[in-house]
């Protein structure tokens, strides 16, 4: 007798296995953590965060900032359509800049075919908001993720699974020579390709994946190879050595994803390997608030603030800038050195916050392709340096400070 399959449990795992920890199938367990790791006012936080974010856009010192799709963006003066309908930024004086936040289109666990040198008509976005005549509504002034509706987020949620078991169509558009076209329709020179390691029993390869795609499409001088590893790998530190000798120069770390606290001592060794092997280590930070509330709990901007001060020699990248949690980890961010903004997700009153703080200093120009179009971050960094005063800052965040980064 064949016993029926235990669905919810079944779905939990799958979602757990196939990014639907970081995307939010909301399955994950219920178990208490530590309050000193989650807590109450921790939760009250996002929800209060969400809500005075929609009470504020618009009102901020760049007004409103809505758009229709990605070429709704053709409005700003950067920008145009071309005779195809492409979104082009045409301003030359708009330094060529570096993408310190890339990733391709991901086939994993059972592998689904996914040829990532082939060209395809259109790049669906996980955020697809060109799809529709005229496009979807595209808010500047929140996280970006807010642009998300919930019709959306099923879809961003399906595809994920679709990554892992039969391939997904979004997926499959999301390809090197793509990618290539969107950077230069946008003046963007290089990408730092993150990928990310699961902790699945097979199939779980992407850094050595893409890796090998750079390799044999001959694309060495557009991307910057990063590796990842799981913190909870036996061979974690071997795979690093690894990758790190191929080339990788960046590693990415998701703690939601990979359900650690970057303050964990489990984690320090991971740190000393990257530290002696050159490597800059990019963070996952902050809550994005679609991830399962079960995993909300490892990126809350206090438990990175360890690794920070542990290895005041290792730059560490904070991606998103602590996402929802953005006022905390820029705070945490100006006591540490070493600590460095990447600036995707934040809307562009934040950015400006985060300017007259830093002066632009250690802002990375990064882009979450292929969640969004590289123009819906470049145009808020456009918006919020759009004056003579601060020409350098925009050089500095677009180009100058990755440049810095990686010499
Ligand atoms: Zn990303």
């Amino acid at each position: 007798m064949i016993r029926p399959i235990n669905r919810r449990r079944f779905l939990s795992t799958l979602g757990t296995l196939i990014g639907g920890s970081a995307i939010g199938l909301g399955l994950g367990s219920c178990s208490r953590p530590d309050p000193d790791r989650y807590n109450e006012a921790d939760i009250a936080l996002l929800r209060t965060q969400r809500e005075r974010e929609l009470a504020r856009s618009g009102k901020g010192p760049f007004g409103v900032q809505r758009y229709k799709g990605y070429r709704g963006l053709a409005e700003l003066p950067w920008f145009e359509l071309d005779s195809r309908g492409r979104l082009r930024c045409v301003d030359e004086s708009v330094p060529e800049a570096i993408d310190f936040h890339c990733h391709f289109g991901m086939s994993v666990l059972f592998k689904p075919e996914l040829d990532l040198n082939e060209r395809t008509e259109r790049v669906r976005h996980l955020l697809d908001c060109d799809a529709t005549d005229p496009g979807c509504d595209l808010d500047l002034d929140i996280y970006i993720n807010g642009n998300f509706t919930d019709e959306a987020l099923k879809e961003l949620r399906y595809q994920s699974i679709a990554q892992g078991l039969w391939g997904s169509d979004y997926a499959r558009t999301q390809t090197i020579p793509n990618l290539l076209d969107e950077m230069d329709a946008m003046r963007v020179e290089k990408a730092v390709i993150l990928p990310i390691a699961f902790h699945f029993p097979f199939g779980d390869d992407l850094p050595e994946t893409w890796l090998e795609a750079i390799e044999a499409t001959n694309t060495r001088d557009r991307f910057i190879p990063g590796t990842s590893v799981h913190p909870r790998h036996r061979n974690a530190i071997e795979r690093l050595e690894k990758s790190a000798r191929a080339g990788a120069r960046v590693l990415k770390l998701h703690p939601t994803m990979q359900a650690f606290y970057p303050d964990e001592p489990e984690v320090m060794p991971i740190y000393e390997a990257a530290e002696r092997l050159g490597l800059i280590v990019f963070f996952h930070s902050g809550r994005a608030g679609i991830e399962p509330e079960s995993r909300q709990r490892y990126a809350m901007p206090r438990h990175y603030e360890g690794a920070l001060a542990n290895f005041p020699d290792l730059p560490f990248v904070l991606g998103h800038s602590g996402a929802r949690d953005a006022d905390a980890m820029l705070e945490i961010g100006l006591r540490h050195e070493n600590a460095w903004f990447g600036v995707h997700g934040q809307g562009v009153t934040h950015l400006d916050r985060m300017i007259d703080r830093t002066g632009g200093e250690r802002m990375l120009f990064g882009t979450d392709w292929p969640f969004y179009h590289l123009a819906a971050t470049l145009a808020k960094v456009l918006i919020v340096t759009d004056r003579p005063e601060r020409t350098r800052i925009r050089h500095a965040i677009l180009r100058g400070n990755a440049e810095r980064l990686l010499a």
